[in-house]
């Protein structure tokens, strides 16, 4: 039996009440490991450190700060082929997508050592004689990151980086379906020249200690990324103690491809936005709104594309789609491909388990034709390798499909239009909106989230994430009279 990882409670590791098993999805006989789960007290213990360490960290000198950051990014980049190899493992995407996700986590923590020199505030003249006005950030004390297994490295990054740039304590809850990636970036984290007890691991369930974590009084922040139910959840506990919130969750996002688009260019924009990531991504394309012109001929390249996807073992060479996350996950796709069909949608191909060599939750890429958009399958988030498609017959109708939804997340064109570029841009209802690109596939130094039901709160990423791990205080002063 291997070692059991545990938590990292007010600055040591530390077991828990009791532990989880941790399999590998593409071969559920490999087990990686064991990880314990945290307790109330420990969750109590390690918020009591965290406020003490957040104003120690507060104090450090703003290179030191970046000289934490930067050294974790680096790590991050300089480890990203064994790390990448451990997260396509526990969660299941090839390996080249697994490297590429550690590697843009050490990017969000070298980004955020830069942003930890450029915190620059404002000053004004009051409309009072005499006296100056400075406008500053300041940190807004511990903040609880709460987040998904399908990008379980950066979307931890992107909200610890700035967390930790900006002056906070951060106690994390991962997601219990990866926790050997969230041990691997603890570890780095907690080598560094940090104060005890500013970063906490507490691995457990999300009903037992993440609901505890975010009804805390004593957390003064909470980030969360993971399904709009959850996310309701966490809105209503964090408002009775007026804790400020902000929420990534669920998404429908539409890729809209014109009569005018360079149809190869569109098939390939689709297939990797919607099996990607074993199409569990926020950001995967799961409607293709096609124009009529151009449909028949568009589907025919899909389905073809989608047929000649390799779907094996993360960690084998040539594999394009892994297995899904879990065989609860699993089911639930399959579940999706039944009301499909039961509604009515064309099943073109795919949407099955699949037997492998590997005893894992392997299931082929499928594609919906003859879809409508009030379809259940076109309403709710599936997070699966599923896409549908949706005929219509202009560029308006398409506009209007693609914003048909109580989502918000992402959306894309293919079109080579400029007029319909530029209309789309402006008037699609999405936080995140492509040009000739993929729905899923974002930067890092920019603003990240969505509208509807999507998101809630401030954005993340970029220099907007300051809005939300920084409160604002405004200082006036009086000089007096130099003489
Ligand atoms: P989930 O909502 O089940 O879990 C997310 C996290 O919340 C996990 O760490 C979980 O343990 C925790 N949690 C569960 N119940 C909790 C509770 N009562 N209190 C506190 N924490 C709790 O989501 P998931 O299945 O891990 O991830 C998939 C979902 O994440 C999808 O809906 C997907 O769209 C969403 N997602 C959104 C984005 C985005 O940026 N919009 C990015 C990635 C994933």
């Amino acid at each position: 039996m291997p070692d059991t990882k545990f938590n990292l409670i007010a600055g040591s590791w530390t077991a828990g009440v009791s532990e989880i098993e941790n399999r590998n999805p593409s071969d559920i006989t490999d087990l990686i490991g064991l990880f314990t789960q945290a307790s109330a007290d420990q969750l109590e213990a390690t918020l009591d450190r965290a406020r003490i360490a957040q104003a120690d960290w507060a104090g450090y000198g703003l290179e030191r700060k970046q000289a934490v950051l930067m050294a974790i990014g680096a790590e991050l980049m300089s480890r990203a082929e064994e790390l990448g190899t451990l997260l396509s493992r526990e969660e299941g995407k090839p390996l080249a997508e697994g490297r590429g996700e550690v590697y843009r986590a050490g990017q969000f923590f070298t980004y955020y050592a830069a942003e930890t020199l450029r915190q620059l505030g404002e000053n004004a003249d009051s409309v009072r004689a005499g006296v100056e006005i400075d406008v500053r950030r300041e940190p807004v004390g511990t903040v609880a990151v709460i987040s998904p297994w399908n990008f379980p490295t950066a979307t931890a990054s992107w909200k610890i980086a700035p967390a930790l740039a900006y002056g906070n304590a951060v106690v994390w809850k991962p997601a219990n379906l990866t926790p050997a990636s969230a041990v691997a970036l603890a570890e780095i984290i907690d080598r560094q020249d940090i104060p005890k007890g500013l970063f906490s691991l507490v691995m457990g369930s999300g009903a037992d200690i993440g609901q505890r974590l975010v009804e805390s009084p004593r957390i003064d922040a909470i980030s969360f990324t993971g399904s709009v139910p959850v996310g309701k959840g966490i809105a209503a506990a964090a408002i009775q103690n007026l804790t400020r919130v902000q929420m990534e969750m669920g998404s429908k996002n539409a890729l809209a491809v014109m009569d005018d688009a360079d149809l190869d260019l569109a098939v390939t924009l689709a297939l990797g936005g919607a099996f990607g990531g074993t199409g569990q991504k926020c950001t995967a394309s799961s409607r293709l709104v096609v124009h009529d012109r151009v449909h028949d001929a568009f589907a025919e390249k899909l389905v073809a594309g989608a047929q000649a996807m390799k779907v094996g073992h993360a960690l084998e060479d040539g594999t394009q789609i892994g297995p899904v996350v879990s065989d609860r996950q699993l089911s639930e796709n399959l579940d999706y491909v039944r009301l499909g069909k039961t509604e009515g949608a064309e099943l073109a191909c795919g949407g099955a388990r699949l037997a492998m060599p590997h005893d894992g939750h392997y299931m082929s890429p499928g594609v919906f034709l003859n879809t409508r958009n009030d379809m259940t399958i076109n309403r709710e988030e599936m997070f699966a390798p599923l896409t549908s498609v949706i005929k219509v017959g202009s560029y308006d109708e398409a506009l209007a499909t693609v914003n048909d939804t109580r989502f918000g997340l992402t959306s894309g064109i293919v079109t080579r239009s400029l007029a319909r570029a530029t209309h789309f841009r402006r008037n699609a209802r999405t936080g995140v909106v492509t040009v000739n690109l993929p729905t899923a596939g974002t930067d890092y130094h920019v603003p990240f989230g969505g509208r509807g039901d999507s998101s809630y709160g401030p954005r993340e990423q970029g220099r907007a994430a300051a809005e939300f791990y920084t409160t604002v205080k405004t200082a006036y002063i009086s000089a007096g009279n130099p003489a």
